[in-house]
């Protein structure tokens, strides 16, 4: 069988008399032969097309009448009806085309889409942030129901449609959105309940309170978070560390007098984090406790932007 670059090599199109759309048609006979479209393609052409059709079947009315006029031209004649004859077969074959599938997009494309899907929210005035707790914690700290980015109920509908899909929007998910806690509490559980996820979370904010802060913030040290806001409140200085807790035996000048941030349960924990580009210490929204003091804000802020961007050790 000769394909279509042999027949233009030999000169036998022009011979021949093949018209424009006949010469398309045998080329894309030719790239189906040779796998560069597949069968639906080809079919999609025919059966989709008249003018396609109409060609084919001019094509081979042209074959035999130049076959009739010089027998020696025979073999191209028959290769070429050939041709337009199997053509004519797929194109009139019954099967559905192949379904098109989210995975056979390419990668851009498919961000491009998780994109469109998780900006939603934030263009119709909301933020990239987005609160994870469902649920009351059972830790006792406050909790924000009423919270202004709460976790959309079908927000996350495209993870669930395969385990393929979950590990590619789940990481850029992650990479999109800041994950923001009401406690540590519900971010040490958030984090111990999704290992799978640990590796892909980027961006935190959680509320700096909770009555195990300390070992919930030691956990953050196992990420390769981009950046982290702290929200401290009053909340926030509720409970003390062992070293204060013990200072506090000894020194009674210490029990009358208010708990400085620098003794807030956590406060090592989360002075021994580094590798963090970008880190924030802000007061609670409206919707939670009362503030801190402002310069405490700043001077946090300011030490924990001096140590905790450093990079981490061996890097
Ligand atoms: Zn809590």
């Amino acid at each position: 069988m000769y394909l279509h670059y042999q027949l233009v090599t030999l000169n036998v199109l022009n011979r021949f008399g093949i018209c424009d759309r006949g010469r398309i048609m045998l080329k894309a006979y030719e790239d189906y032969k040779t796998f560069l479209i597949d069968k639906d393609e080809l079919r999609r052409r025919i059966r989709f097309s008249r003018i396609n059709r109409e060609a084919l079947t001019h094509t081979i009315l042209k074959c035999v009448q130049v076959m009739r006029a010089n027998p020696a031209e025979c073999r191209y004649g028959e290769s070429i009806i050939e041709s337009c004859a199997e053509m004519m077969t797929i194109g009139d074959e019954d099967r559905e085309p192949e379904p098109l599938r989210f995975l056979n997009f390419p990668s851009e494309v498919r961000r491009m889409i998780y994109q469109y899907c998780f900006h939603q929210k934030a263009k119709r005035g909301g933020t990239n942030d987005v609160y994870l707790a469902r649920k009351k914690p059972s830790c006792g700290c406050a909790y924000f129901e009423n919270a202004d980015s709460p976790l959309e109920r079908n927000e996350l509908a495209l993870a669930h449609t395969c385990s393929r899909l979950h590990e590619e929007v789940m990481s850029y998910f992650c990479d999109a959105k800041t994950l923001k806690f009401s406690c540590a509490c519900v971010m040490r559980k958030f984090l111990e309940e999704n290992r799978m996820l640990r590796g892909a979370i980027r961006h935190i904010n959680f509320h700096w309170c909770g009555p195990a802060a300390d070992q919930s913030i030691l956990q953050l040290g196992s990420l390769h978070l981009k950046s982290l806001t702290v929200t401290i409140s009053r909340a926030t200085t509720k409970r003390i560390t062992a070293r204060e807790e013990e200072f506090r035996r000894y020194f009674t000048s210490k029990k009358r007098g208010e708990v400085a941030l620098t003794d807030a349960l956590g406060i090592d924990e989360l002075l021994s984090l580094c590798g963090i580009p970008n880190v924030a210490v802000q007061h609670p929204d409206r919707l939670m406790a009362p503030k801190l003091l402002t310069s405490d804000r700043i001077s946090l802020e300011n030490m924990l932007q001096a140590k905790l961007t450093l990079p981490r050790k061996g890097e």
